[in-house]
C-alpha cells in the first residue's frame, strides 16, 4: 500500500495541509495517510523539534506531504527543514513557476552551499561556510539536465563565479555536464539572472543554481504568478521525496483561515506525479484553475474566500468531473 506521511508543521501549515490532504484523499482513498509531528510547536511542547524517531517514521513513507516549519532566530535552534533534507538526502529542490506564456522550473541544490550547516559564532564574528562539492554539483545538474531532456527545453546555470570560488567549481561542473549531455544551455550571473527572469520570464525553461540562490530566486519569481501562496515544490533524493509549498509558516496570518492553499494543493499534485499518477495531478491543477476562473480567490489574490472555502470549491470542482 502507498504510504503518505503528512506533516502539517507550524503556522499556516495547520490550515493549508489539511486542504491538500483532503483533496489527495478524494483522488486516492486507498493510500495510507499518517501524521508526523515535527516543528517549533513540537519543540515548545517537548524541547525537541524533530527527533531521530520522526526521521525514521518519515523514511517509511513513499512520499511526504509537508507544510512549513517555523525556525525562530535563536542561536541554538537547528532548522528542522534542513535536518530533514539532509537526513533524507533530498538533494534536488524543484520549484515550478508557471504563468501566462512562461513555464520555469527552478532546480535548487538542496543539501550544501550556504546551508551546509557549518557555522562558527563568537561574540565578535560569525562565519558560515559555503560548501560546493563536485559530487553535489554533478548530481544536481544531472537532475536538471534530465528535466531539460523531458521538456525538450533549455538549461540556464545561475552562479556568481565572478566573485565566489565555490561557484567557479559549480559553473564548470554544470557546463561540462551540459556539454556532455548535448543539451542547449547558457550561464548567467545570479544577480543579472534575477532581474532578467522578472523582465523576460518566457526566455527561461530549467534554471539550475546553488542552495541559497535558488531559495531567493524562487521566492522572487513567485511575484510573476501572484505571490508565495501559489508556488509548490518537490524535494527529491534517490530514495525519498518530500512535497511542500515554497512559502513558510506565515505567522503573521496563521490561524485566521486566510492563507492561500493553492501552493499546498499544487505540492500534492507534484506528489501524485512523482508516484506516477499524472492524470490525478492534472485533475488537481485543472480544478484549481476552474475555481480561480470562477473568481473564487483568497485574500492575497484580492478575493475574500477563506482557506477552507477555497479548498471546498476545489473539492466540488473535482466531483463535477466525469
Ligand atoms: P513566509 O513564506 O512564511 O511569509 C512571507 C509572507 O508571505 C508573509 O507576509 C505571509 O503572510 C505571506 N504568505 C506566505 N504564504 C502565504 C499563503 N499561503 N497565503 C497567503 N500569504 C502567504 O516567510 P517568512 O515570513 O520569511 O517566514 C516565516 C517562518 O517560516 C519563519 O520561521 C521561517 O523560518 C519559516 N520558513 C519555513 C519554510 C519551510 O518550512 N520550508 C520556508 C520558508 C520560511
Amino acid at each position: 500500500m502507498t504510504k503518505i506521511a503528512v506533516v502539517e508543521g507550524d503556522g499556516i501549515g495547520h490550515e493549508v495541509i489539511p486542504v491538500a490532504r483532503k483533496i489527495l484523499g478524494i483522488l486516492h482513498p486507498e493510500y495510507e495517510y499518517f501524521p508526523v509531528d515535527v516543528g517549533y510547536g513540537m519543540w515548545e511542547r517537548t524541547g525537541c523539534p524533530c527527533a531521530d524517531r520522526e526521521i525514521d517514521t518519515l523514511k517509511t513513507a513513499d512520499a511526504i506531504l509537508f507544510g512549513a516549519i517555523t525556525t525562530p532566530p535563536m542561536k541554538d535552534y537547528q532548522s528542522v527543514v534542513l535536518r530533514i533534507r539532509k537526513a533524507l538526502d533530498l538533494y534536488a529542490n524543484l520549484r515550478p513557476v508557471k504563468g501566462d506564456g512562461f513555464d520555469i522550473m527552478i532546480v535548487r541544490e538542496n543539501t550544501e552551499g550556504l546551508y551546509s550547516g557549518i557555522e562558527e559564532i563568537t561574540p565578535d564574528r560569525a562565519t558560515t561556510l559555503r560548501v560546493v562539492s563536485r559530487t553535489g554539483s554533478e548530481r544536481i545538474v544531472r537532475a536538471a539536465i534530465r528535466l531539460v531532456q523531458q521538456r525538450k527545453g533549455h538549461l540556464t546555470i545561475g552562479h556568481k563565479a565572478n566573485v565566489l570560488k565555490s561557484d567557479v567549481l559549480f559553473r564548470d561542473v554544470c557546463t561540462a555536464e551540459a556539454k556532455a549531455a548535448g543539451v542547449s544551455f547558457n550561464d548567467k550571473y545570479i544577480d543579472a539572472l534575477a532581474l532578467d527572469i522578472l523582465q523576460h520570464p518566457a526566455s527561461y525553461d530549467v534554471v539550475v543554481t546553488t542552495n541559497i540562490f535558488g531559495d531567493i530566486l524562487s521566492d522572487m519569481a513567485s511575484y510573476l504568478v501572484g505571490g508565495l501562496g501559489l508556488v509548490p515544490s518537490a524535494n527529491i533524493g534517490d530514495r525519498y521525496a518530500l512535497f511542500e509549498p515554497v512559502h513558510g509558516s506565515a505567522p503573521d496570518i496563521a490561524g485566521q483561515n486566510i492563507a492561500n492553499p493553492i501552493a499546498a494543493i499544487r505540492s500534492a499534485a507534484m506528489l501524485l506525479e512523482y508516484l506516477g499518477d499524472r492524470e490525478g495531478a492534472a485533475r488537481m491543477e485543472s480544478a484549481v484553475s476552474r475555481v480561480l476562473a470562477q473568481g473564487i480567490r483568497t485574500r492575497d489574490l484580492g478575493g475574500s474566500a477563506g482557506t477552507r472555502e477555497f479548498g471546498d470549491a476545489v473539492v466540488s470542482e473535482l466531483s463535477r468531473e466525469p
